[in-house]
């Protein structure tokens, strides 16, 4: 390819805010655009080098079949269309394991496995999940793995590298290595000292509309409250949830909790259900078919609580569940933040930002069945596996660049050489070039060309940019000390070798 005839050109972009340095590099280099709307174009020199990072990925899953797919996005309609699918043509335990490909955006690659036993199923991916963790080694990536929030299944995690200005985050414990997105830590909750029941008693506290409001009051700490959040599915349906007055609610946990978007509770939804924002708790309002509630298992503690009453102007004291509330729910619904104890060891977790490389969930197909030998309708356990090959491309140019460009690994390398023609209208320079192509195609070697009429400097520069793995260089000077100049991305060592000597004089490419 001539560099002249490249769709995307090198440019002096500046470094955006909240963008890793790899991306800007890949912008500056070419090999990506940004585009109206928000949207990101991968040039040529990208789409060339994703298409290897695909190959490498999903090489890494044996006997995979390809599907082409125009669907949805959403956690729900990939179950749907993978359940409808398996249950119009697999019939036979004959017909197992299936592993499957399917590209959802150009830059993200999809991937199922049907396997016939959940054993069968963890062999087979956790497979994959090693090979995976080797190309990152090969990469030169530093990879760890991450709990996720499931999009799909169940029992997501992730492999994922620390990146400044990362879209990803994640809480990390630098003590034992836990990882895991804010939505599924659940961070180890101090317990308090367990008190002898009291009876629930109503008290006036006027003017106490926050849990703040109310400790101070009655002189009690905010751990020793309720505290009631409200959300409403898009139907109006009120999602009350009920935690320890000492910590937040993570909406997203919650959704999960109820499989519905929520949005916080407007005046209007919560006056529809009867609910007095401010003094509100689940004593006495519940069972309501207008209202579900969500307990965070911190309720459980054996305290007396202050709750609201329900009424302007008034809490509940002595309030213990679950003698005195039921909830519809309890699940983990507690915000986990940076400085939380880690649920494993306790140390104090910190906040991290990275690219999330490639995530892996099991998934419940659980309509879709298989006979087994036997003739028997059997289940089939499936896995799903995202690999963010964008974000891939981007862990390897912030983790492979210098002050003058990417320097990518070889394996994944848009083109094998840069090849610079200086003179290019010099019979001598000419003549060279073209018996180095020959010797190049022979050998199956892919090189972008650069016979432009500009100067070294800046021929120098572009091959720097784009930081392609090896640069070789014809010109008068080097035809006169015995052929072409040949140069290393990563090296800054120069030397000259006949061009019969190329490609197998050059260390092995792959
Ligand atoms: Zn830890």
């Amino acid at each position: 390819m001539e560099i002249e005839r490249l769709f995307g050109r090198t440019r002096r972009e500046v470094a955006r805010q909240r963008e890793p340095a790899g991306q800007t590099w890949l912008r500056r280099a070419g090999y990506l655009r940004m585009t109206a709307g928000g949207t990101y174009t991968w040039l040529p020199l990208g789409a060339i080098t994703l298409d290897k990072i695909r190959r490498l990925c999903v090489d890494a899953v044996s006997d995979v079949q390809p599907l082409s797919w125009r669907g949805g996005d959403s956690g729900a309609e990939i179950a749907n269309w993978l359940c409808e699918l398996t249950r119009s043509e697999i019939r036979s335990y004959r017909q197992l394991p299936q592993r499957l490909q399917w590209d959802k955006a150009p830059d993200v690659a999809s991937l199922a496995w049907l396997e016939a036993t959940q054993e069968e199923l963890e062999a087979s991916t956790s497979t994959t999940w090693d090979d995976w963790h080797a190309i990152w080694t090969r990469l030169g990536l530093e990879a760890q793995e991450i709990a996720t929030v499931p999009r799909v299944g169940s029992r997501a995690k992730a492999w994922a590298t620390p990146c400044a200005q990362g879209p990803d985050h994640w809480l990390v414990c630098s003590a034992c290595s836990y990882a895991g997105e804010p939505g599924t830590v659940r961070p180890q909750i101090a317990s308090l000292p367990e008190e002898p029941p009291e009876e629930m008693e109503k008290v006036a506290t006027p003017g106490c509309e926050t849990i703040q409001d109310v400790a101070d009051y009655l002189g009690v700490p905010t751990s020793h409250t309720l505290k009631a959040v409200f959300y409403a599915t898009a139907e109006g349906h009120i999602v009350f949830a009920v935690i320890r007055g000492d910590l937040e609610v993570d909406p997203e946990k919650l959704a999960r909790v109820t499989g519905h978007p929520l949005h916080p509770a407007t005046a209007e939804e919560l006056n529809a259900a009867g609910i007095v924002a401010g003094y509100a708790s689940p004593i006495g309002i519940t069972p309501n078919p207008l209202i579900t509630v969500v307990g965070d298992p911190s309720i459980q503690a054996n305290i007396n609580f202050v709750a609201g009453a329900n009424q302007a102007g008034y809490h509940l004291r002595g309030v213990r569940y679950p003698r005195d509330f039921q909830v519809d729910a309890l699940e983990d619904i507690v915000q986990a933040e940076p400085g939380d104890a880690c649920p494993v060891c306790g140390a104090p977790l910190e906040a991290a930002d990275g690219l999330t490389l490639t995530q892996l969930e099991t998934i419940s197909l659980a309509e879709a069945t298989y006979l087994d030998s036997d003739g028997r309708p059997q289940s089939l356990h499936a896995a799903v596996a995202r690999v963010d090959l964008g974000r891939i491309l981007v862990a390897i140019a912030e983790a492979h660049h210098d002050d003058y460009g990417l320097i990518l690994p070889p394996i994944v390398a848009p083109y094998d050489a840069h090849i610079v023609i200086l003179s290019p209208g010099r019979p001598d320079v000419a003549k060279a070039a073209d018996e180095l192509a020959l010797r190049l195609t022979a050998n199956g070697w892919l090189a972008l060309w650069d016979r432009r009429d500009e100067s070294a400097g800046v021929k120098f520069t572009d091959a720097d940019l784009i930081g392609l793995p090896w640069r070789i260089t014809i010109s008068p000077r080097s035809l006169k000390r015995g052929g072409i100049e040949v140069k290393a991305r990563a090296e800054d060592r120069r030397s000259i070798l006949t061009i019969a000597q190329v490609p197998e004089a050059l260390p092995t490419h792959l």
